[in-house]
């Protein structure tokens, strides 16, 4: 696996118990997987050279992000090692733009998009439809909201442009709520759909993610799914893809019903599928694992009514082992993960699971660990 983040360090772990060798090609020995990975090899990505001394002896490659260039992934295709999602594939989840103009080419529902030139041209953008505010993205080199920009106007729109990146502008969608849809293809074209899920975003981060998504409708939701599914085989992913959705109100908004726009893809295990470790038959990582190794996937299916992940995020306090103690004595069903990562504040250091039959429980242990953890709830 390229990259040595929380997603290879969970991902390793999902390869344990079959046994799977796994080796890591990490930025740092220090990195989340590399603490606990036996076979390390600290690298750039970014350098062809490693990426190909790293491949020899692999029998597949896969990754815990999307940032290594797309013409590195042809070249060791090329080499003859299979690269799980492949290039062609994972270019989609690499380049905003390109994932846009494939997704209207196949008919999946986007917010109105167009590359925009400069500033004037993101006017122009805004006068098509209904005016400003207009979204502006960077193509590719975004995460967790940054590489995101909402403007108000086209000297708003400057700072997006310094990057030298080319530019997306979409329509800025007064959605109801935040879906993910995740599905798992293998090689072999069999693909498993989890139920789709609620993920509610606090300063541009997922804070917490509710599965099932309460009260969406089972029509949307099968749609949805078979949305993510189409995605899936029409762009040829292998492994796990996770489908970001906005759900937005049709008609006049007066309960007519909602649909389903796509926001964005990733194309690894996902933020929106941690739940799936305590709370689904088989986690996102043990499927991402079976779909490149082209193994028969596991059952995706809830194993419990209610689960809901909530990220833990650094705070105040450097030491979060010391608030164990009273999270694991409040809830003896609370799932901790963490990473291994330095505490910063903001920045995602673990993930808690809860789960059960009563959402407004569920919900309240999972924000009550997560914040008990971060230290902004002390008692
Ligand atoms: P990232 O690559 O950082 O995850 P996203 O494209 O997912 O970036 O955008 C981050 C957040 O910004 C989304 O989760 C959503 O809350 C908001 N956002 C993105 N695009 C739009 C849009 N077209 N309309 C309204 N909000 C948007």
């Amino acid at each position: 696996m390229v990259g040595g983040g929380q997603l290879a360090r969970m991902t390793h772990e999902a390869g344990i118990p079959l046994g799977v060798k796994f080796k890591l090609l990490s930025d740092a020995p220090t990195d989340s997987a590399a603490q606990v990975a036996g076979d390390v090899v600290v690298g750039d990505y970014r350098d062809l050279d490693t990426l190909r001394r790293f491949a020899q002896g692999c029998d597949v490659i896969t990754f815990d992000h999307e940032h290594v260039p797309t013409e590195h992934l042809h070249a060791l295709e090329a080499d003859g090692i299979p690269v799980r999602p492949g290039p062609r594939a994972l270019v989609h989840a690499q380049d905003k733009g390109v994932m846009r103009a494939r997704l209207t080419e196949i008919g999946a529902p986007c917010p109105r998009h167009r590359i925009v030139s400069d500033p004037a041209d993101v006017a122009r953008f805004a006068a098509e439809g209904e005016g400003f505010p207009v979204v502006l993205k960077t193509v590719r080199g975004g995460y967790d909201g940054k590489g995101v920009w909402i403007v108000r106007s086209a000297a708003d729109a400057v700072e997006p442009f310094r990057a030298g990146v080319p530019v997306l502008a979409e329509e800025k969608v007064a959605f109801a709520r935040e879906l993910a849809a995740n599905v798992v293809r293998s090689p072999h074209g069999q693909a498993v759909a989890y139920p789709v899920v609620e993920s509610i975003q606090v300063d541009g981060v997922c804070d917490t993610v509710i599965a099932p998504a309460p009260g969406l409708d089972p029509k949307l939701s099968t749609h949805a799914q078979q949305l993510a599914l189409k995605i899936a085989e029409e762009l040829d992913v292998i492994g796990h893809l996770a489908v970001e959705l906005f759900e937005v109100r049709t008609g006049d908004g007066s309960g007519d019903g909602t649909k389903v726009l796509v926001n964005e893809l990733a194309m690894r295990p996902h933020n929106s599928g941690h739940w799936t470790q305590d709370g689904a038959i088989t986690s996102q990582f043990a499927n991402h694992v079976r779909a490149v190794l082209d193994l028969p996937l596991g059952d995706p299916r809830p194993r419990v009514r209610w689960t809901v992940m909530a990220n833990v995020l650094g705070g105040d306090y450097p030491d979060m082992y010391a608030a164990y103690l009273h999270c694991m004595a409040r809830d003896p069903g609370l799932k901790i993960h963490m990473y291994g990562k330095d505490v910063k504040p903001g920045r995602k250091v673990g993930h808690v699971n809860t789960y059960g039959d009563d959402l407004a429980d569920v919900r309240e242990r999972a924000s009550h660990a997560a914040g008990y953890l971060r230290g902004t709830i002390t008692e």
